[in-house]
């Protein structure tokens, strides 16, 4: 019991690594508030928790919208009297294009979603964190946030700037007693890049283009414990740092 009697607000909840993340924190005793765009399968995970005896709550958000940030954050407060750990984890890749073929729109929605809405949870979060004395960050940012290899102008750049965040976070407020840490994954079989019909430039699927230059895809359930270790006072002198989690990939670069 890692996170016992700890309140974490995990966002992209609803599929892929963070639902493992909501149900492995849950397990680990924190009480958790399950938020996503996906209402229904945000619910259905909030079910599966207690269903095993945990302690959860779905909550709609979207995290392009301030309101819907605060409203999360709030409900957090409002349901389980505190919050000790935040993760940054809803995304959308949605875009493999180039610079020279990205729309002024596909970059802002992009943005809005992977790096203003971790920048918005974060600020809403921290007086909290400031009141206790303590408080935990983990955003999801990605290999495609430390090189250009892949995924695009919009979305590398995107966790790029997830990835500065975190270090000037970790920085600004480690003598609060706060940690702000990121995990990197390499490729993770989850339903991302399903709008793009699992298509990118190069023809390729990604689950091909992802065969061919990693060493293997990972699962959900692999990134979870890098996000628990991030969470719990094991990781108590990590702090403003990215943790890949990609089988090796990134250390070809
Ligand atoms: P996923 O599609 O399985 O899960 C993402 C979840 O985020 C979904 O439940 C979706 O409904 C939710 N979401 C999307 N837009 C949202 C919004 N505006 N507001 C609230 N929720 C929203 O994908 P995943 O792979 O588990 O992605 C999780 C994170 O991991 C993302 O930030 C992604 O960029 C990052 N990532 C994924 C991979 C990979 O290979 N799967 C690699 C590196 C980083």
């Amino acid at each position: 019991m890692k996170l016992q009697d700890k309140v974490a607000v995990v966002t992209g909840a609803a599929s892929g690594m963070g639902k493992a993340i909501a149900e492995l924190y849950a397990k680990e005793g924190a009480k958790v508030i399950v938020a996503d765009l996906n209402i229904e399968g945000a619910e259905q995970v909030a079910e599966c928790i207690k269903g095993e005896g945990g302690t959860a709550k779905a909550v709609k958000v979207n995290v392009a919208k301030l309101e819907d940030i605060e409203a999360m954050i709030d409900t957090a407060v409002s349901e389980y009297g505190t919050l000790d750990i935040l993760v940054n984890n809803a995304g959308i890749m949605d875009a493999f294009e180039p610079v020279g073929d990205i729309t002024d729109e596909k970059w802002d929605l992009i943005f809005d979603i992977n790096t203003k809405g971790v920048m918005r949870a974060t600020r809403k979060a921290l007086p909290i964190f400031l009141e206790k004395g303590k408080g935990v960050i983990v955003n999801t940012a990605s290999t495609g946030g430390l090189n250009g290899a892949h995924a695009g102008a919009a979305y590398g750049a995107s966790k790029h700037a997830v990835v500065g965040l975190t270090k000037n976070t970790g920085f600004m407020y480690a003598k609060e007693g706060i940690r702000c840490n990121a995990i990197a994954p390499g490729g993770v079989a989850t339903n991302i890049g399903s709008a793009l019909k699992n298509i990118n430039q190069f023809g390729a699927s990604r689950t091909q283009l992802a065969q061919a230059v990693m060493p293997r895809t990972g699962t959900s359930e692999e990134i979870a414990q890098v996000a628990l270790f991030l969470a719990s006072d094991e990781s108590s002198f990590v702090n403003g740092t990215v943790i890949t989690a990609d089988a090796g990939w990134t250390a070809a670069f």
